[in-house]
């Protein structure tokens, strides 16, 4: 047998937005041609893992008829854009999902290589060589994430991507965006020069100037990026290298005017919002928690299930989101009641029985499918979870709010250094330990304590967690209360360059 006979396929879904049909056409695709469960990822993206080599092909023409399809949802390039997706957050969701796809659309690579390869078509430059008007012959020096987010919430960690756009309203519509820029959470142990980074603001640019600063930054990339290291590659690092005032002189210089200074702005959390709202244009959205992104049915929860009979209405949209979560958008008033009905009977929603802290937990895939995973993250965080309530309870904290991310490597996928609580995996069932991310996305935590077992971090949190109900002020968050206690030495938050 071939090592890779088994492969995982990510779909690209720009702002994370998929129609009932295609919610059903990947729920047949993941029962016929993968394991019978859809991943949905903290880029707002569907993973199907599982996909057998002589299927592969296959699947990804059956993917590719439902109107999506896997172009640059991997590979040095631009990766999918994410943006907030509730519209009962904000009434700038829709001109955020416009801008979002615009920027996909604009930044997706012009090669026909996918199109030959994996859907047979013919040569279309009959043997001319494709041109890439952005990336040029050598494509990025490594991945580049985009994403938007809508104050208040800051769901998509917009300040982990290596362009963050924070949109900025003005007469209900969005006016421009604050650009953040250098962001990036991957790091390698056995490599200091390595490390996770917020991005830096930049300043403000108008709406309609956004996707040619958006283009300016990804050349500079280009052209500057490190190409002799990949762990040296991303943005974040050839902005260290430069030093910000150069790269925004490079940047200004080529685009020939400069950034308005950035406009004031205010994120008070990230995460996401629960339960049933109605956005300002009359329509319902329900936000669900899926425990890590993994939509299946097991034993007699049949989560999986309820979701297809639901889409089965055609009376919804599905919005991924930023922290593997689902809103069912759209609704009417009318079909409101029946999607809430169906909610009941699977169980989806509301599920009272749960913490608020294991509501807004992260956990990456790592084992068994990704092969960069030195511990377990998405099938042992629930269990880890299960003791934790355990604490939570003991102290009164099942209702705050804390969060809590696993990543089974420092890669970051789950974004585990923005997490109150962030365990990255070292080696089987040992875990680095972080404290001190803020609530809101704008700082990162500090490394605590490394390689503990199972039983030193819940020896750790049950002298932390009962610490923090004593003896917290009113209203301080978790991450708050660590940097303010001295238990570890609190990051400095992202500041208006
Ligand atoms: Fe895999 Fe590491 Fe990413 Fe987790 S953080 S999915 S283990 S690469």
């Amino acid at each position: 047998l071939e090592p890779l006979y088994s492969f995982m396929i990510r779909v690209r879904i720009p702002g994370g937005l998929a129609t009932a049909d295609q919610w059903i056409a990947f729920d047949e695709l993941s029962k016929t041609h993968a394991n019978n469960t859809l991943k949905l990822t903290t880029r707002q993206a569907f993973q199907f893992h599982g996909v057998i080599k002589r299927k592969l092909k296959e699947t990804m023409a059956k993917i590719n008829d439902s109107l999506l399809d896997t172009i640059a949802a991997c590979g040095d390039v631009n990766r999918n854009v994410m943006c907030t997706t509730n519209e009962a957050i904000s009434p700038l969701v829709p001109d955020a999902f416009e801008m979002a796809q615009k920027i996909s659309e604009h930044l997706l690579p012009k090669t026909t290589a996918y199109h030959e390869i994996w859907l047979d078509k013919k040569l279309l430059l009959d043997g001319k060589q494709d041109e890439e008007p952005i990336y040029g012959k050598t494509y990025l020096p490594r991945k580049f994430k985009i994403a938007i987010a809508t104050p208040p919430y800051n769901d998509t960690d917009v300040y982990s991507n290596d362009i963050g756009l924070i949109a900025i309203e003005k007469d209900g519509k969005i006016e421009g965006f604050n650009f953040a820029v250098g962001g990036g959470l991957g790091m390698t142990f056995t490599e200091p020069g390595t490390y996770p980074r917020l991005g830096n603001i930049l300043g403000f640019i108008p709406y309609h100037q956004t996707i040619e600063v958006v283009e300016e930054i990804v050349r500079l990339q280009r052209d500057y990026g490190n190409r002799e290291n990949r762990r040296q590659a991303r943005l974040k690092y050839t902005i260290d290298r430069l030093g910000i005032e150069k790269f925004t002189y490079l940047l200004e210089t080529r685009l020939g005017y400069g950034f308005y200074p950035a406009k004031p702005f205010n994120f008070e959390r990230n995460g996401d919002l629960f339960g049933w709202h109605q956005a300002q244009n009359g329509k319902w959205y329900v936000g669900l928690y899926i425990e890590h992104g993994r939509v299946k049915d097991e034993g007699d929860y049949l989560l999986k299930t309820g979701l297809r009979k639901i889409a089965e209405l055609k009376k919804c949209d599905f919005r991924l989101t930023g922290n593997q979560g689902l809103v069912l958008g759209a609704i009417e008033d009318e079909d409101k009641f029946v999607i809430d009905q169906l909610l009941k009977e699977y169980d989806i929603w509301p599920r009272l029985r749960m913490s608020e802290a294991r509501k807004n937990a992260i956990a990456c895939v790592a084992l068994n499918t990704c092969t960069m995973a030195f511990s377990e993250a998405e099938r042992y965080l629930p269990k880890l979870m299960d003791k934790i309530d355990v604490i939570l309870e003991e102290n009164n904290l099942t209702e705050d709010e804390i969060l809590i991310r696993m990543t089974g490597c420092p890669n970051g996928c789950g974004r585990p250094f923005l997490g109150e609580i962030g365990f990255v995996g070292r080696s089987m069932g040992r875990y680095n330990m972080y404290l001190g991310a803020s609530f809101n996305g704008d700082r990162l935590n500090t490394l605590y304590k490394e390689t503990l077992s199972e039983e030193e971090i819940l020896a750790e949190l049950k002298v932390l967690l009962k610490q923090y109900a004593e003896e917290r002020e009113s209203g301080e968050r978790f991450g708050d209360f660590v940097g303010r206690k001295g238990i570890v030495e609190l990051k400095p938050k992202v500041e208006n360059h």
